[in-house]
């Protein structure tokens, strides 16, 4: 079974009780020795890296694990802050945001943001389309393609996490401030449209998608009431 670790929790001497989510399902499992860099096993304690893993029933609570072969791992002779806080971020957002039974319609896109991630090395890119997809799977549509009051293509103003969208000159409520250009709007709309990693690579302006980040962050924090530990890593 092919499975992404999520958690690694140290348990008696070189055990540790592992979390991570296969296409269809969340899964615990011991792993005996693991802690351990002389275990067969050692290749997978460590989070975010993506293994085919076989279990046993033993006498223990949770199935042991009975072999693991690693396939990917996100560790890379240079990482630096962004990198490092782009991957617990991401691992953040899967373990904390979701419950356990939902977290696994979380793989496929986690699975291709790792690999991604550590091929392209694009973190700010990466984290936007990834936070798009977790706040969609979450249940927070935003409409990105028209006014969300209207439903106008044309004369779009303004966005607003509140509001749910894009809003137009007609729609727009005076309250509501016209914070992002066009720019940021269009790389929004691309970011909400993606369901997958292809943006990655293109031209972008790093400072106009970083405030969308930082906006992104403070929406998605509201949105699922959780707030995230280790962001001076990307927003430091
Ligand atoms: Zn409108």
């Amino acid at each position: 079974m092919k499975v992404i670790v999520l958690t690694i929790n140290p348990y008696k001497e070189k055990d540790a009780i592992i979390s991570g989510i296969s296409e269809n399902e969340y899964i615990t499992f011991l792993a005996r020795g693991i802690r351990d860099p002389k275990s067969k096993n050692a290749a997978i304690n460590n989070a975010l890296c993506i293994a085919d893993i076989e279990l046993m029933d033993g006498n223990f609570k949770h199935p042991i694990l009975k072999s693991s072969k690693q396939l990917f791992t996100p560790l890379r002779l240079e990482m630096d802050a962004k990198y490092l806080g782009t991957l617990i971020m991401m691992n953040e957002i899967v373990n904390y945001l979701f419950p356990d039974e939902e977290k696994p319609k979380m793989f496929k896109v986690l699975e291709e943001a790792v690999s991604e991630l550590k091929k392209k090395d694009d973190w700010l890119l990466t984290l936007l389309i990834f936070m798009a997809y977790a706040l969609r799977e979450g249940g927070f549509e935003l409409e990105v393609n028209k006014c969300v009051n209207c439903g106008k293509k044309t004369n779009i103003v303004a966005f607003s996490f509140i509001e749910g969208g894009f809003l137009c000159a007609d729609c727009i409520s005076p309250e509501i401030s016209r914070d992002l250009n066009k720019n940021q709007m269009l790389l929004l709309r691309k970011v909400f449209n993606s369901r997958d990693f292809h943006l990655l690579g293109s031209e972008y302006d790093f400072d106009e998608a970083y405030v969308l980040l930082q906006k992104m962050i403070e929406f998605t924090e509201e949105a699922f009431g959780y707030h995230f530990k280790n962001l001076c890593l990307i927003l430091g």
